[in-house]
C-alpha cells in the first residue's frame, strides 16, 4: 500500500476515487473530514485541524478516544486465542454474557452479532421462531414507530420509520407496521402530556387488535426515539406499551443500541422507566465503537422455548461467522469496566443535565422551538414558526451546523428529509467529556445561535 501521509490533497483525491461513503454525496469541493487521530472528546484532521466530537462518531464512542486499555485488551485476546465460532464457545464471550446479565438486572441469555442492525435481525427472528414453539403460528408482524430507526439491513430497515432511508427500496420484508410515536411537542391543544402518551401508547394495542392479536409477534421500540429526533415519552407511555404486550401475549422488543452503556444516564435506557423487555438488542456504547460487536439478550423462559424442542427444527438457526469474536468481547469487558470504574454512567446523566440547563435560555431564540434530553443525549428542535412548528428549513438547519464545525465543533442532526423532519439538533458526547468540553459545546452553539441565525 502506498502510504498517503498526512498530505491531503492526495488523501481527498483518493478517497474520492476508491470510497464509497455512508449516506452523504461528498465531492473534491465538498470533501469529506479526514480523521487521523483522536483523544478524550477531540478528533484531529489531516489538517491538523481539531474538533469536539460531541456526536461520539456515531452515538458511540461513550469512553471516549485513545483508550490503551481497550487496545491492549484486544491485543492480549488476539495473542492467546483470535478466533474461534460461537458455534461452540470461549472465555471472552462466557465472561461478557454474564457481564451483560448483571448490567442487565434481569435473568437473559446473550446471543452475539456485529453491528446494531444484525441484533434487531436476529431478535425478529426469534421472535418469530419462539411464537412457533409456543403453538402461536400466525404471530409474524411487528409494530414499530413512524421516526424510529432500528438499522439498515432489509428487516431493521423495514421496522425503521423513516421514509427517505427506504422509500428506493421499497418492497420490503412483509409484515412491520407503524404507528406515530408519542411527539409530545406537536401534541393537540389542550391536550396534557400524561394524555397525549397514553392516547400515543393506546395506538399500538389498537393495531394490534385491527391486525388481528393472533398475528402479532412483537412490538420493538427504543427507550427514547434518538436519532429520530430525540422524542422523549413520558413514564405513563413505557408502562402501558408494557402492560398491552403482556396482555396480548406480544413480546416486548427495546432497542438499546444507543441508549445503552450509560448514554441514558443508566445503564440502559430501560432502566429509566422501570420496564422489563422481553427481549434487549445493543451494539454502539458495548464496545464504545473501538471493535464491531452487538448483542441479543433474550428473558430466559424465551430461550428454554428453543432448548426444550427435540426434534432438529426446534433450535434458533442462524449463524454469522464474526459476531462474538473473542478479541471484541475482551474488549467490551474492559469497556464495561472502564464505565464502572469512572462512575461514566453517572456522568452522563450530571452532563445531560448541565447541557440541559446551560441551554435553556435558548428557548427564547426565534428558531428554537423544544429542546428535549435523556441523559446525554439533547435534541434542539428548530421550527421556522414556533406557533405552527413548521419545522425549519433544511438549509438552515445544515448552516447552524457547519457554523458548529468551523468553531471546532460537530454536531448532528436527525433525518428524514421525505417526511419534512429534518429540523432537530442532536449532540451526544462521549460520557468522559471534561466539563471545559461541555462549556465548549454550550458556548459554541449559544454563539451561532446567537449569532447571524
Ligand atoms: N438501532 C438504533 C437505535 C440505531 O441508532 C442504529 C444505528 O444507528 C441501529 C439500530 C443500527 O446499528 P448499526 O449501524 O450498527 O447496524
Amino acid at each position: 500500500m502506498q502510504s498517503l501521509g498526512n498530505d491531503s490533497e492526495r488523501a481527498i483525491q483518493k478517497d474520492q476515487q476508491y470510497l464509497w461513503h455512508n449516506i452523504t454525496p461528498y465531492n473534491e469541493k465538498n470533501p469529506p473530514m479526514i480523521a487521523v487521530e483522536a483523544s478524550g472528546s477531540w478528533v484531529t484532521d489531516i489538517d491538523g485541524n481539531k474538533f469536539l466530537d460531541g456526536m461520539s462518531g456515531l452515538w458511540c464512542v461513550n469512553v471516549g478516544y485513545g483508550r490503551k486499555e481497550l487496545a491492549e485488551a484486544a491485543y492480549n485476546q488476539l495473542l492467546s486465542l483470535p478466533y474461534f465460532p460461537l458455534t461452540q464457545s470461549h472465555m471472552p464471550a462466557i465472561a461478557l454474557a454474564e457481564k451483560l446479565n448483571e448490567w442487565l438486572e434481569g435473568d437473559y441469555v446473550i446471543f452475539f452479532s456485529n453491528s446494531g442492525s444484525e441484533a434487531n435481525e436476529a431478535a425478529f427472528k426469534i421472535a418469530r421462531q419462539y411464537q412457533q414453539q409456543i403453538g402461536q403460528h400466525y404471530r409474524h408482524k411487528f409494530i414499530a414507530r413512524y421516526r424510529g430507526y432500528h438499522g439498515s439491513s432489509l428487516g431493521a430497515l423495514s421496522a425503521t420509520g423513516q421514509a427517505q432511508r427506504k422509500y428506493k427500496y421499497e418492497p420490503l420484508s412483509g409484515g412491520f407496521l407503524h404507528v406515530a410515536p408519542p411527539d409530545s411537542y406537536r401534541r393537540p391543544a389542550g391536550m396534557t402530556v400524561e394524555e397525549f402518551n397514553l392516547q400515543s401508547a393506546q395506538a399500538i394495542e389498537d393495531t394490534i387488535v385491527w391486525e388481528g392479536v393472533e398475528t402479532v409477534a412483537a412490538v420493538i421500540i427504543e427507550p427514547v426515539i434518538t436519532g429520530g429526533g430525540v422524542i422523549v415519552p413520558h413514564q405513563v407511555y413505557l408502562d402501558r406499551v408494557q402492560e398491552i404486550c403482556r396482555k396480548h401475549g406480544v413480546l416486548l422488543i427495546i432497542d438499546e443500541v444507543i441508549c445503552g452503556f450509560g448514554r441514558s444516564g443508566r445503564k440502559f435506557g430501560h432502566q429509566n422507566f422501570g420496564v422489563k423487555p422481553d427481549i434487549i438488542t445493543m451494539a454502539k456504547g458495548l464496545t464504545s465503537a473501538y471493535l464491531p460487536l452487538s448483542a441479543t439478550a433474550v428473558r430466559k423462559d424465551i430461550y428454554e422455548a428453543f432448548k426444550d424442542n427435540s426434534d432438529d427444527y426446534g433450535h434458533f438457526r442462524h449463524v454469522n461467522t464474526f459476531g462474538g469474536n473473542p478479541a471484541a468481547c475482551a474488549l467490551a469487558l474492559r469497556n464495561l469496566e472502564i464505565l464502572e470504574q469512572e462512575n461514566l454512567v453517572e456522568r452522563a446523566d450530571i452532563l445531560g443535565k448541565k447541557l440541559t440547563a446551560g441551554f435553556a435560555e435558548l428557548l427564547n431564540h426565534k428558531l428554537v422551538g423544544d429542546i428535549r434530553s435523556f441523559g446525554l443525549v439533547i435534541g434542539i428542535e428548530l421550527v421556522a414558526d414556533k406557533v405552527t412548528k413548521q419545522p425549519a428549513d433544511l438549509a438552515v438547519v445544515k448552516g447552524i451546523i457547519a457554523e458548529c464545525k468551523a468553531k471546532g465543533l460537530i454536531i448532528g442532526k436527525n433525518g428524514d428529509t421525505v417526511a419534512g423532519f429534518n429540523n432537530v439538533l442532536t449532540l451526544a458526547p462521549p460520557l468522559s467529556s471534561t466539563d471545559a468540553d461541555i462549556q465548549f459545546i454550550l458556548d459554541t452553539v449559544t454563539a451561532v445561535l446567537n449569532g447571524s441565525w
